[in-house]
């Protein structure tokens, strides 16, 4: 069964998952911000092992803390979709020269492409590149089938692709509006009513919630 834990960083109110399949305690963390001792902490008070960082776009406030983690789990790989992976090394692409200070992440490890089945820490997601917020930006997408196999519970690890309530900033650099509504329509909400989103900012939401009420999208 799935444990997740939302770690919120300042400034921008960034939401970072930590993710593990117990009693495995092998750890991955999607988005790292700009608190990563926050993570670290709770790294240390589950006792687990980060095996992996997934970023789900180039922004910097989801990639600032890549570079604590690796320092201190320097053999879990960096994964990022592949349009997006040189932003991690280019202070304007990850708008932190835009924000006033530059930011350098650690190159990429490894990167996904739409589509691709992505196996890591007993997880097995789903990748699904969704561009409009940033050029290259993923989602993974986990289907777990622990309890009824008729009915798979699924995951929607999002970044700033779709929120409660709203959707991704489309006017930085690269952004386009069209893009991201016909990516939220024809990859998203495909998907099952009760599909769980984890967002990269502010509270989880499902599709179904956002296929009725979301104003962006109706
Ligand atoms: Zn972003």
């Amino acid at each position: 069964m799935l444990e997740i834990r939302t770690i919120e960083s300042m400034p921008f109110a960034e939401n970072s998952y930590l993710l593990w399949l117990p009693p495995s305690k092998d750890a991955i963390i999607i988005d790292p911000g700009f608190e990563p001792d926050l993570i670290l902490d709770a790294i240390e008070v589950e006792g687990l092992n980060l095996v992996a960082i997934l970023n789900t776009h180039g922004h910097s406030d989801h990639i600032a803390g890549n570079a604590a983690m690796k320092e201190k789990y320097p053999d879990a790989p960096l994964i990022i979709g592949q349009n997006d992976a040189v932003m991690l090394v280019d202070p304007t692409k990850n708008l932190s020269r835009f924000f006033g200070a530059d930011l350098i992440s650690p190159p990429a490890n490894q990167t996904v492409v739409d589509e691709e089945l992505l196996e890591v820490a007993g997880f097995r997601f789903l990748v699904r590149e969704i561009p409009g917020h940033s050029p290259g930006h993923v989602v993974f997408i986990y289907s777990s089938t622990a309890g009824n196999e008729n009915e798979p519970e699924m995951h929607i690890l999002g970044g700033d692709v779709l929120f409660r309530g709203s959707v991704g900033r489309t006017d930085f650099p690269g952004g386009s509006s069209a893009q991201l509504l016909a990516g939220i329509r024809e990859k998203l909400f495909v998907l099952p009513d009760k599909a769980v989103v984890y967002p990269g900012h502010g509270p989880t939401t499902t599709i179904g919630y956002e296929k009725r009420t979301n104003p962006y999208l109706t």
